[in-house]
């Protein structure tokens, strides 16, 4: 399994980053977490959208701007590309992704959406080509989830927007690597809203977890701090994602 960073900037892009996007691949198959605003050209990077296998899956978090909102234009890139032919591309997501996407296009008929994307409700454990997904309910403002992704003896968790819980502790119980967001830092920070660096770090050395990458870098805090606090509190590796960085694990 390939991870891929394609965007990682917390909350919204800033000039080096789009907002949050990672690409997993494995075995010729590919799904997105999330595509926050900005992701979708910088996919085209790594990915060539117009073949019609590019991608089995995209998997939402929330829908949160920063997590969703380039849906709007995938929908249009699909809608509109001349080799249109294809399946409907499965989404996971929240309850409400279906109606988010239509109301930032602004659509009130939504079966050309339902056309290009079979929409599915994050739940479990679910399949999609050589992947299993795994959902757990996140601890923010709006539905969420934190995501596990499993592929033959190898895993990833995604924690999406959370703060702290139980669930993304269990979650990540044993994963190769914790793809965690890390928007604050210090220790003085709002309940389930986001995780902290070190909120980050003790949930990856509970989980047993060896490899740490500090996501959804928000662009007030000095990033060199939030991957001190994390060292400070997790005895693996623990790194900075950046747009382009690649793990093959
Ligand atoms: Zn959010």
């Amino acid at each position: 399994m390939r991870l891929t960073v394609i965007g990682c900037a917390g909350s919204f892009p800033n000039a080096h980053s789009p907002a949050s996007c990672y690409l997993i691949e494995h075995d010729g198959h590919r799904l997105l977490l999330d595509l926050g605003n900005g992701a979708l050209g910088a996919l085209q990077r790594h990915l060539d959208l117009v073949w019609p296998g590019a991608l089995d899956a995209v998997v939402l978090s929330h829908c949160h701007v920063d997590h969703f909102v380039d849906m709007a234009s995938l929908y249009v890139q699909r809608h509109y590309a001349p080799e249109s032919t294809r399946e409907a591309l499965v989404v996971l997501g929240p309850s409400d992704a279906r109606a988010r996407i239509a109301a930032v296009y602004g659509m009130t008929e939504l079966g050309p959406l339902d056309a290009e994307f079979d929409f599915q409700v994050l739940q479990g454990v679910q399949r999609v080509g050589p992947f299993t997904i795994t959902s757990v309910p996140a601890a923010h403002p709006v539905e969420a989830y934190s995501v596990r992704v499993d592929v033959d003896d190898r895993s990833l968790v995604y924690s999406g927007d959370t703060g702290p819980n139980r669930e993304l502790a269990a979650l990540a119980e044993g994963a190769d690597i914790a793809l965690f967001e890390a928007s604050f830092v210090g220790d003085d920070n709002p309940p389930d809203l986001h995780l902290s660096a070190r909120d980050a770090a003790r949930i990856a050395h509970d989980s047993g977890v060896a490899h740490l990458v500090l996501t959804h870098l928000v662009a007030w805090n000095d990033d060199q701090q939030v991957l001190r606090e994390a060292q400070g509190a997790f005895s693996g590796r623990a790194v900075l994602a950046h747009p382009g960085m690649v793990i093959d694990l």
